[in-house]
């Protein structure tokens, strides 16, 4: 079983080669700026399982670790599909967004409370952190990244 989705236009479609990859929300005002909404809902799955066809087009910004970050976009809908950060190589961070079917994710941690808008009501006895972990690995095992085969 794979999981598949693509932009807004079907110019480009993606499939996740993996049964159930872990899903997070983050709060930061990065992605509250990036996705024009009030959270980023993303799965981090391995690039090598992680298939996209058709012309994307990108974008790069360095974040304030210092990681350089590239957005990944339909060339023709602009779309924002997946992301990619050069401190976590092996790793495609998709937009929960473009799934196909997205109805049964459940997010497995919550980052950057702290800017989180009042009105939303995080799930009782929710994994978060107030930003985030503070190195890729923490972040890793935060996310049970490490316990699975890659
Ligand atoms: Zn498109
Ligand atoms: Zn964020």
């Amino acid at each position: 079983m794979s999981i598949e989705g693509g932009c807004y236009c079907g110019a480009v479609r993606y499939r996740i080669e993996e049964e159930d990859p872990p899903c997070y929300a983050c709060f930061c005002t990065d992605c509250q700026t990036r996705s024009g909404s009030t959270f980023a809902l993303t799965l981090p799955v391995w690039r090598s399982k992680f298939v996209v066809e058709g012309e994307c087009v990108t974008g790069a910004r360095t974040l304030a670790t210092g990681a350089e970050m590239t957005i990944h976009c339909c060339a023709e809908c602009l779309t924002g599909l997946y992301s990619e950060n050069d401190q976590l190589p092996d790793l495609a961070i998709v937009r929960a967004g473009t799934l196909d079917d997205g109805s049964g994710l459940v997010p497995a941690a919550f980052m950057w409370t702290r800017s989180k808008q009042a009105w939303i009501a995080l799930p009782e006895n929710a994994r978060s952190y107030e930003t985030q972990p503070d190195h890729p690995a923490e972040w890793m095992d935060f996310l049970e990244l490490g316990r699975r085969p890659q």
